[in-house]
């Protein structure tokens, strides 16, 4: 089923003409959850019990070391590790079934991935809304660069398991002609390497480099 949510956020993403405004989308979310699990006392009861019980993941931890509030991470580190002390005093410990891909060390449980996964699927299905209800969301979409691919593979499963087929037609047709384009600029990137191309007009290819790591694998763009 379509779950959508506030629009305002999808729109501003799509109308950025990036990349992928689902990684747009992902990192102003994240930002702002990272400020709010640092919000310290405004940190309703639930968040705190989840933030406790599950910590963060490596790259989540780093990411609020680096925000400038050690006392907050200290804070949120300490009862984290408290529990888990406790938990692995148990005399028969069981092994933890918390985050994604538990019991992997390279994917541990953490209170912000659990979050934003679930918010970027009601966004993804906030996209597919739009895309139904209002024509000029649906014309940025068209007019677009499409998505980065791990996304473009999500939107499309849940485009199909909804039974959303116009839609994934259309979104299958953006991405295919954005993704040739693209390829097209970075064999003109690895051609101007040669010294008989030198001379020659880079075109719009100086940059497709760091937009082809950006589309096929959701890199940032720098
Ligand atoms: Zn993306
Ligand atoms: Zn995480």
């Amino acid at each position: 089923m379509i779950k959508h949510i506030d629009t305002a956020p999808v729109i501003e993403a799509f109308a950025k003409n990036c990349e992928c405004p689902v990684c747009e989308l992902y990192g102003k979310t994240e930002e702002g959850y990272l400020e709010s699990f640092l919000g310290g006392s405004v940190m309703e009861p639930d968040v705190r019990v989840e933030v406790n019980r599950k910590g963060f993941c490596a790259k989540h931890f780093l990411m609020l070391y680096g925000m400038g509030n050690r006392l907050g991470v200290a804070l949120m580190a300490h009862t984290h590790l408290k529990e888990t002390i406790e938990d692995i005093r148990k005399p028969t410990p069981k092994p933890k079934r918390w985050g994604r891909g538990a019991g992997d060390l390279h994917a541990p449980s953490c209170a912000c991935c659990d979050k934003l996964n679930n918010t970027m699927e009601r966004y993804l299905d906030t996209v597919i809304y739009l895309y139904e209800t209002d024509s000029s969301f649906k014309s940025l979409l068209k007019n677009g660069k499409g998505l980065c691919v791990p996304h473009y593979r999500e939107l499309m499963s849940r485009a199909v398991s909804n039974g959303k087929n116009a839609f994934a037609e259309d979104l299958r047709g953006i991405e295919l002609a954005n993704l040739e384009k693209l390829e097209k600029d970075l064999e003109w990137f690895t051609l101007k390497f040669d010294y008989r191309n030198a001379d020659k007009p880079w075109g719009e290819s100086r940059d497709a480099l760091i937009r082809a790591l950006a589309k096929v694998s959701g890199a940032k763009e720098v």
